[in-house]
């Protein structure tokens, strides 16, 4: 089992193509084809957890923030990231972020947030668009089936909770193949006609190398006619922040007495109240202050996220609470949902949560 495989596996479960454009997620120290001893996981990745690393004999740390964010332009260990670098490297320690493809997709971190507060009805709070393809495929009559198939099984075609759409018209196809052409159907310099299926499907960003693999792979066609087209819809299922509902209303100071409880928060700052009972939750993980507009619009009684500024409560007016619950707490369960995602896939090395915490700020 080698580290790329790993990061592979961690693709699966967030695609790193839905990372922000200021992201830096993946393998960012380390060797992909080393082996896999063990893995310890966190929300953070510092010394702290190397040496976590070292003492468990485990030669992968996979954290939530990227050690490495901004460009390095030199390792001398006169920071703590190059600090960590320089020991990770010493070590053969490999580091590995999941950062905002993992904050991007259903089942990340804001599912995580949603289900520690039992919201229902979830939604993504803000939808990404272009993220997906259309691609447009003319086959034989004969081979539609097949190729249907196959696009389907290489992930295109999803939508929502449906897999396996298409759309399909009939047509005819016309081609003539030259001197050094080998084709499927038809003969050199005549010109062939054939009952042809033009076959329509959805594929998310992530899956378009896959499905134009398999589409090659199934084809009859020497040449094949397709067109793969960017969308500018919105993606229901990638984005940021997430929307539901408690099962039923709470008293507001109730409900916020609950969050401080459930994330072990050593305070909350919060705007007053604007309804005395709650339902409507928005959350975000990290900071989230850029997502309050789509909170508000969404109808949201409560926002929950971390690293609000002082002016940015103002913007709450009288449309909701805005409860700013700290970055740390509101990401914490993140790395137990990751050891328990490993430890279903991978039987053959041990993964542990860390015993670390890491969060850099105290409350008095
Ligand atoms: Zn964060």
């Amino acid at each position: 089992m080698q580290v790329k495989e790993l990061v592979s596996y961690l693709n699966h479960l967030a695609p790193f193509t839905y990372q922000e454009s200021y992201d830096n997620s993946g393998l960012l120290v380390g060797d992909p084809s080393a082996e896999v001893k063990g893995v310890i996981v966190a929300l953070d990745c510092l010394e702290s957890i190397i040496d976590e690393a070292i003492l468990h004999g485990a030669n992968v740390v996979l954290t939530h923030h990227p050690i490495v964010f901004k460009g390095l332009k030199r390792i001398t260990g006169a920071n703590y990231v190059e600090r960590t670098v320089l020991k990770a490297i010493k070590n053969d320690i490999n580091l590995v972020a999941i950062h905002t493809n993992l904050d991007n997709v259903h089942f990340g971190v804001n599912h995580i947030i949603s289900g520690k507060l039992g919201l229902k009805d979830l939604k993504i709070l803000s939808p990404k668009a272009a993220t997906s393809y259309k691609l447009s495929v003319f086959v034989p009559q004969t081979h539609a089936d097949l190729l249907r198939e196959s696009l389907a099984k290489a992930g295109a075609g999803h939508l929502g909770a449906y897999s396996s759409c298409s759309f399909s018209s009939k047509g005819e196809g016309r081609f003539k193949p030259d001197e050094d052409a080998d084709p499927f159907i038809g003969r050199a310099g005549e010109l062939e006609v054939v009952k042809e299926i033009k076959v329509e499907v959805v594929v998310a960003e992530h899956a378009v190398s896959s499905v134009l693999h398999a589409m090659k792979a199934t084809h009859p066609y020497e040449e094949i006619a397709y067109d793969l087209i960017a969308l500018t819809n919105s993606n229901e299922y990638i984005g940021s922040g997430m929307i539901g509902n408690l099962e039923d209303g709470m008293e507001a100071m109730e409900f916020l007495n609950f969050v401080k409880r459930t994330f072990h928060c050593g305070t909350i700052r919060y705007t007053n109240p604007t309804k005395s009972t709650v339902k409507r939750i928005a959350v975000c993980g990290g900071a989230g202050s850029f997502l309050l507009k789509d909170a508000i619009r969404a109808k949201a009684d409560v926002f929950i996220t971390g690293d609000f500024k002082y002016h940015e409560f103002f913007d709450a007016e009288d449309h909701l609470m805005i409860a700013d619950i700290g970055h740390f707490e509101s990401e914490q369960y993140t790395s137990e949902w990751l050891v328990a995602q490993l430890k279903k896939k991978f039987t053959n090395f041990a993964v542990r949560l860390t015993n670390v915490n890491t969060n850099p700020i105290n409350y008095l």
